[in-house]
């Protein structure tokens, strides 16, 4: 068998389009376009790559982006006093302040600084704590694009072993939450799980977010599965790859999705449907 594969490109080009009728519709209405100030700080190319793309999306779903970059030396009480001055423009929808942030920041902090309403991430603990009591707001990202991707499956998840592996704040743990508010029975593995293959030999859905690349190897995967790779890796000759060993993965999965072209799309398409649930939240 070779799986289907799930094209987390076309999936977020139909979302944001979606998003973009629907704020084409409100602005017809007299409502404002959604406002998202995107914060940078430092030089990490990989950072700069994730705010220009998502600069871009807001384009593409007719949003008004606000871009603030500085140098990594700016410090945390510049930062947080940025924040606070979003929080209290009323132009403003959604506040993400890309990470990593330079190590004398407390990302925490700066985190818990933005007004929960307009935490797009949804990475504030407010927005977190929703999602662990069964009444999500702003999800976070990435593991609501996961989830995103698995309803496009049609594969009804209530009852189903899932295991994610890596429980790290933006992508295992919540995707764990997830998958729970979907009814799905849920194992968590992290860097201390003991026989995890055999963990993962037992996954009806396998999502992966460990940051090793191929770490999840192919013969571990059940015949028939769901594999999630959430994993962006770069190797040494500047290819991108997932967590997961795809080539043989992908003979056993029912549904797999690839890197690049998988979840990592899905992500900014979540983070413009955040930004427009935030700005109609804020602006009825
Ligand atoms: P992270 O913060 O480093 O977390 C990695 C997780 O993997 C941790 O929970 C860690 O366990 C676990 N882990 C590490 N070694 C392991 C092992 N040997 N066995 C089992 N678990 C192990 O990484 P992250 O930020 O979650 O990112 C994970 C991957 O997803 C990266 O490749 C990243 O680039 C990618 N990512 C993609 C997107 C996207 O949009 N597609 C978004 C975010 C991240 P402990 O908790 O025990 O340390």
């Amino acid at each position: 068998m070779s799986a289907q594969l799930l094209d987390g490109k076309l999936i977020s080009a139909e979302i944001i389009d979606e998003v973009r009728s629907q704020v084409d519709a409100r602005v017809a209405l007299g409502r404002r376009a959604p406002a998202l100030a995107v914060v940078l700080v430092g030089d990490d190319p990989a950072s700069a790559v994730y705010v220009s793309n998502k600069k871009k999306a807001c384009e593409r779903a007719g949003f008004r982006s606000l871009s603030y970059e500085f140098p990594a030396s700016l410090s945390e009480t510049d930062l947080l006093a940025l924040v606070e001055k979003l929080n209290a423009d009323p132009s403003v929808d959604g506040i993400l302040v890309q990470l990593p942030l330079p190590k004398h920041i407390d990302a925490e902090k700066v985190i818990e600084a933005i007004n929960p309403l307009k935490d797009v991430d949804g990475f504030h603990p407010y927005n977190f704590g929703r999602l662990a009591l069964k009444m999500p707001l702003l999800r976070p990202c990435t593991p609501h694009g996961v989830m995103v991707m698995l309803e496009k499956t049609g594969v009804d998840l209530v009852g189903k072993d899932a295991v994610v592996v890596g429980a790290s704040n933006i992508v295992g743990r919540p995707a764990a939450l997830e998958l729970l508010l979907a009814r799905a029975t849920v194992t968590v593995c992290h860097s201390k799980t003991r026989d995890l293959a055999d963990k993962v030999r037992a996954a009806d859905v396998v999502v992966a977010g460990v940051g090793i690349p191929n770490f999840v190897k192919g013969d571990w995967i059940k015949p028939g599965a769901i594999v999630i790779d959430v994993g962006i890796n770069r190797l040494d000759n500047g290819k991108l790859c997932g967590d997961v060993e795809f080539e043989p993965a992908r003979e056993r999965a029912s549904w797999i999705t690839p890197v690049p072209g998988g979840v990592g799309p899905m992500t900014i398409a979540m983070l413009m449907r955040n930004t427009l649930d935030a700005s109609i939240n804020l602006n009825p």
